[in-house]
């Protein structure tokens, strides 16, 4: 099943999402439609406040289904550690349209819970460093408009606003 995005200006995109706590088959069933959801997309992340489920669990695949092993579930995800500097656009299926450039860490340690509740660390640089940091970041409720300077990010968010007031968001 392919859910819609849940765009900017909805408060299940900036409230702290729950605890995994049951890896059942339902679970196996969102992690699914997760995917197909992020595919459907053109994203190469998504987490699960973005369809409207406050739960802390995201996928991510930045080969966008060229390599099957490169397809991620993170349940519970927490940051371990975090190394150097890396400047790239970013944008959020969330937040359609804009890009801007973000610096992060280029390489990030995660510690995670697959769709079994098994618990694994995995170390990604630049884009999948930035999709760990970027997915986490939505289960806390945080944007990635969060690290624009405040004049960059007001600017879209009157872009935004008028967009809404067209209809057009
Ligand atoms: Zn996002």
């Amino acid at each position: 099943m392919i859910y819609p995005i849940v765009k900017f200006g909805n408060p299940v995109l900036e409230k702290p999402a729950e605890p995994v706590t049951v890896f059942d088959d339902e679970l196996k069933k969102l992690v699914e439609d997760m995917f197909e959801s992020m595919y459907e997309a053109h994203g190469v992340g998504l987490a699960a406040p973005q369809i409207g489920i406050s739960k802390r669990l995201a996928v991510i695949d930045v080969t966008f289904q060229e390599d099957p092993d490169a397809k991620l579930v993170l349940a519970n995800p927490e940051v371990l550690h975090t190394e150097g500097k890396h400047t790239q656009p970013e944008g959020c299926l969330s937040i359609p349209e804009f890009r801007e450039p973000v610096t992060r860490p280029r390489k990030v340690t995660i510690r995670a819970q697959d769709v079994n509740g098994k618990w694994y660390e995995k170390t990604g640089e630049e884009l999948l460093a930035r999709a760990f940091l970027h997915e986490t970041e939505h289960l806390h409720g945080k944007l990635y408009i969060s690290h624009l300077s405040a004049l960059k990010r007001d600017l879209m968010k009157r872009k935004i606003r008028k967009l809404m007031k067209a209809g057009e968001w």
